[in-house]
């Protein structure tokens, strides 16, 4: 399996009162959790600035914006 560098997470902005996307630097990748309807990855356990996260991504069905 590749292990991504880089993920475009999906975060919610306060200000914006919107969902925004993020581009995450992953410093170790520990797997995902994936969506139980596409099966597209929607979360993925990392650890950032030496921290564990559990990071969100737009899944398959979830394109509405
Ligand atoms: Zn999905």
């Amino acid at each position: 399996m590749d292990v991504p560098k880089e993920i475009d997470s999906v975060v919610w902005n306060e200000e914006k009162k919107s969902w925004i996307t993020k581009k995450i630097h992953v410093e170790e990748y520990h797997g995902f959790t994936e969506c139980r309807y596409c099966q597209k990855p929607m979360s993925h356990n990392v650890k950032i600035n030496g921290e564990f996260k559990v990071i969100y991504t737009k899944c398959g069905c979830s394109k509405s914006d």
